[in-house]
């Protein structure tokens, strides 16, 4: 099962997102996400412990993740403009210092498992087109990802002429009637020390048809054998700072975690930039990091289990 067998052991690490956003109102919502992050984290966890690689590990979490309708990838995601899905996902193998992912693609269940598969082809991102031509040659089933509460969400926004920039990604009450989170992301490093990195989104909501997210971009997702991180947040903005590459260089060349975040957080904090970031470096270390409201997020050390729920408003970067 291990890639690389002449590998030292350690003690593999996990952290996971569940999108950034505006906060949760309400308790009750908190709650639903603990469980939902939790359930993800100890599945996964215990699939890292049995020698699974990085790069499974978490291919398995964004599927999970996916699965899971209150979150914005695969089942439960944001309408565009037009009202139809377009989900993009991206996978990167950081000890093949591999990118692979899909982008704006439609009725699949699971859009990691395209990135999964591009990451052994020689063109290694598909767009929308190519994306479905290669559903069809894979025989991929069929599978439509809208649930009614995002149904709910684009008409209401249609009545409105859709004056919000975005979708509820993190659940706003008085519109669903149960919380609808963001992107999702997972990093894990493995029991022979390499680290992977996946991320999965429906994208923003509500935007013009072609427009590409962060999620399948460098930009949003990227790892080397040094470190990896997922972001979540206003995709433009997480272009325009490159924050998962900018973190995961700063870390190879030099940079403790917990320095590349906070250098990284406070630029964009800086640039009124409305985002958020996981990530995991070779040491073990994990942190996350935010300028928006809240970021969803969960870890495991191998010894316990924490979350970001609790967090208070504004800039902040913690090395857990
Ligand atoms: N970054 C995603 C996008 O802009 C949205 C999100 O993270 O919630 O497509």
């Amino acid at each position: 099962m291990f890639e690389n067998q002449e590998a030292a052991q350690v003690q593999p690490k996990l952290i996971i997102h569940g999108g950034a956003g505006s906060s949760l109102k309400g308790k009750g919502g908190a709650e639903k996400v603990r469980h939902s992050l939790y359930k993800v984290l100890e599945d996964v966890y215990a699939f890292l412990l049995t020698g699974a690689s990085a790069k499974e590990a978490v291919v398995r979490g964004c599927r999970l993740l996916e699965d899971d309708p209150c979150f914005n990838a695969g089942t439960g995601s944001v309408l565009q403009s037009d009202g139809q899905i377009r989900m993009s996902a991206s996978l990167m193998d950081g000890q093949r210092r591999r990118f692979s992912g899909t982008i704006n693609v439609s009725r699949v269940r699971n859009p990691i498992d395209l990135a999964l598969f591009l990451q052994d082809s020689s063109d290694r991102v598909l767009s929308d087109y190519g994306s479905a031509e290669l559903l069809r040659e894979l025989q991929i089933p069929i599978y439509d990802p809208l649930t009614d509460i995002r149904l709910q969400e684009w008409i209401q926004e249609r009545k409105q002429n859709f004056v919000k920039e975005m979708a509820g990604v993190v659940a706003e009450k008085e519109l669903l009637t149960e919380p609808g989170y963001g992107t999702i992301g997972v990093v894990a490093l493995d029991a022979h020390g390499y680290i992977a990195a996946g991320t999965s989104t429906g994208g923003k909501g509500f935007e013009r048809i072609g427009r590409v997210s962060d999620s399948a971009m460098p930009a949003g997702n990227y790892a080397t054998t040094e470190a990896g991180v997922s972001c979540t947040g206003i995709g433009e903005d997480i272009i325009d700072e490159c924050l998962a590459a900018r973190i995961v260089v700063r870390v190879t060349d030099g940079m403790s975690l917990q320095a590349a975040f906070e250098r990284s957080f406070a630029e964009a904090e800086q640039h009124q930039r409305d985002l958020g970031a996981i990530g995991i470096d070779a040491t073990g270390a994990m942190a996350w990091g935010k300028t928006s409201q809240v970021i969803l997020a969960a870890y495991h050390t191998g010894e316990k289990i924490g979350d970001t729920l609790d967090a208070g408003p504004g800039t902040i970067v913690k090395i857990v």
